[in-house]
């Protein structure tokens, strides 16, 4: 069955059905980050659902071809680049490095591009855009010397945010000279220079000036991927006014349809409110690696709830997100052994065997819940069988190729280089020492010992073995 998703524009879950998957790979547009600051963990939610997105269609044979821009020229950038007094790109290249290695700690896949805004080609293209917009008389330069476009020419405004135009307010992103404007809703699309804009300025026909933060995208994304892309996404606030405003742009220059899957994640909250530099209820990752944790468990903690719930950020759900890995750790440990005929085990005729529901289960709108739910309620029945001594090497060779299946979505497998506290280890060589003169009562002793330190010690043919975690249950 296809895969089904909850399309935005729409607000139904749709069959999806890209444009041409046997011609072309599908094309996704992600909106990228705003490299004024490093990039909080809320941030990091809606590039992690974009992730599993793009991994689950790889899954299903797709090929996805996926550019995240990176906004490095809009107001918060030219700010920060003023009160740090140093030139626009050494400011923005910190967070821009700080993006990546972020990107990296959590697994994120790489997308095939990340175009920045102050790129020539594309400023170019913005250009050539907006006068396309202007010459349809769907923009106008304002007596600030500014360009707005013209909401009330297209009537399609509104229709992904599900909008009431008579509604409109400003927002945060226009700027507040606004009696320049005829309409309260229309978006700049060029901004004129100013003095605090400092050197940050490009040629134009309506003067110097830079562009606005939503024909960055409209360029940049039909540069690449073209005049209609297949998915586009970002999280539930890029909505309105962004994405509607991109609508509008792409379809009023191109005149054709601009996106067929929009896919929008819920927020990271804390204490019930959305996670943002604004409100300065943020952690970033390196904070989160500061207390202990690592990327892969914060990666499960920001994956493990379906994209369109919001998700409440608690130190609890971290240790929640360890305790579950360190399920799946001890699992695949097991299994490996009895794969290896390690623990040589019977086999029963209904022993339970891998199925497809986990992927069944993102097909259906990327319902993540689900398909751990199914991965740990296999892990519980495995382990039960494996306990009973009713797991023979082919049955535990099948799951352990079935996890190397679902976590090419989920990349959650343990470094392999795991490092073992000196501690832990030195108790553990103790531990053979005492096995080998068969002192039974020691050994025990130091094995209740590792456990309190958060180890666990396996006997297997070829010795003793360390895995985290306190004991499966
Ligand atoms: P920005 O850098 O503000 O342009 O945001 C980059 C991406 O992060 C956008 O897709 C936003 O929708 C998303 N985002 C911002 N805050 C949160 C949050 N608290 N939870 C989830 N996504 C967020
Ligand atoms: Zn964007």
């Amino acid at each position: 069955m296809a895969p089904r998703f909850f399309n935005t524009y729409s607000r139904e879950v749709e069959e999806f059905e890209p444009r041409d998957p046997r011609a072309r790979p599908i094309r996704m547009y992600t909106c990228g980050p705003t490299i004024y600051s490093r990039a909080h963990i809320g941030n990091f939610r809606a590039y992690i659902f974009e992730d599993l997105l793009q991994r689950h269609l790889e899954l299903q044979g797709y090929k996805v071809h996926r550019v995240m821009n990176i906004t490095d020229v809009e107001d918060k950038t030219i700010r920060g680049a003023r009160e740090a007094g140093v030139p626009l790109q050494k400011f923005t290249e910190q967070f821009k490095e700080a993006f990546f290695e972020d990107a990296s700690t959590l697994r994120i896949k790489r997308a095939d591009e990340y175009p920045a805004a102050t790129d020539q080609r594309y400023v170019d293209r913005m250009i050539e855009m907006i006068s396309a917009l202007i010459s349809k008389g769907l923009a106008y330069q304002a007596d600030d010397q500014s360009v707005y476009f013209r909401i009330n020419k297209f009537p399609e405004y509104g229709k992904l945010a599900h909008f009431d135009l008579t509604q409109l307010q400003s927002t945060g992103r226009v700027k507040h000279d606004e009696y320049d404007k005829e309409h309260i809703g229309d978006f700049a699309l060029w901004k004129a220079w100013d003095e605090a804009d400092g050197d940050v300025k490009w040629d134009s026909p309506w003067g110097p000036g830079r562009p606005g933060w939503h024909i960055e995208c409209s360029a940049m994304s039909t540069a690449l991927l073209g005049d209609q892309i297949d998915i586009h996404c970002g999280g539930v606030d890029n909505i309105f006014p962004h994405h509607e405003a991109e609508i509008a742009q792409s379809e009023g220059v191109t005149g054709k349809k601009f996106v067929r899957y929009w896919l929008h994640c819920a927020h990271l909250l804390v204490d019930g409110q959305k996670m943002a530099k604004s409100l300065g209820n943020f952690y970033t990752v390196p904070d989160v690696l500061a207390k202990g944790y690592t990327g892969r468990e914060l990666r499960y903690a920001l994956l493990r709830v379906h994209y369109r719930v919001p998700l409440n950020f608690t130190w609890e759900g971290m240790n929640e997100a360890r305790e579950s890995l360190t399920r799946i750790d001890e699992w695949l440990a097991r299994l490996r052994e009895v794969a290896e005929g390690a623990n040589a085990q019977r086999p029963t005729p209904n022993a339970q065997r891998p199925t497809t529901t986990f992927e069944d289960a993102l097909d259906d709108d990327l319902n993540i819940s689900a398909a751990l739910g199914f991965l740990f309620e296999s892990i519980r029945e495995t382990n039960r069988a494996m306990d009973q001594n009713e797991m023979d090497a082919p049955s535990a060779n099948a799951w352990l190729d079935w996890w190397k299946r679902i976590n090419t979505v989920l990349d959650l497998e343990s470094e392999t280089d795991v490092i073992i506290p000196h501690e832990v280890a030195q108790l553990a060589e103790e531990r053979e020492k005492v096995r080998r003169e068969k002192n039974w009562k020691r050994s025990d002793e130091l094995r209740d010992r590792i456990s309190a330190l958060g180890w666990q010690v396996r006997d297997t043919k070829d010795g003793s073995k360390l895995t985290r975690g306190a004991g499966t249950e």
